[in-house]
């Protein structure tokens, strides 16, 4: 789903705005081209290369910050025992601040 620069109507479907009519593709084609590396991430990450899982997952994220690119950099990070990463994509999720016991 796209939110509209413009006029903030959500859209799910593009290329134009369902609203205001301006024109979305950039951001769709965006959008798609982060799925498509997401989709590489969850792949490389099956197939135990955790290098190239880190990194479309790293890219998908700064394509555009979500939990679900967050959430695997994250788990990566615990499988290579990174564990200072793997607490701040961890925090990076959540929406309030986890607290650190006994730290
Ligand atoms: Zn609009």
């Amino acid at each position: 789903m796209i939110t509209c620069p413009c006029c903030r109507a959500t859209n799910t479907a593009g290329p134009a705005c369902r609203r205001c009519k301006a024109d979305l593709s950039l951001l769709f084609d965006a959008e798609q081209h982060r799925a498509q590396l997401m989709h590489t991430a969850c792949q490389a990450w099956k197939s135990g290369d955790l290098s190239a899982a880190h990194a479309a997952a790293l890219a998908a994220d700064q394509l555009r910050h979500g939990s679900d690119a967050r959430q695997l950099l994250a788990v990566i990070a615990l499988r290579n025992r990174d564990f200072p990463a793997a607490w701040a994509w961890y925090s990076a999720v959540s929406p309030t601040p986890p607290r650190r016991e006994g730290v």
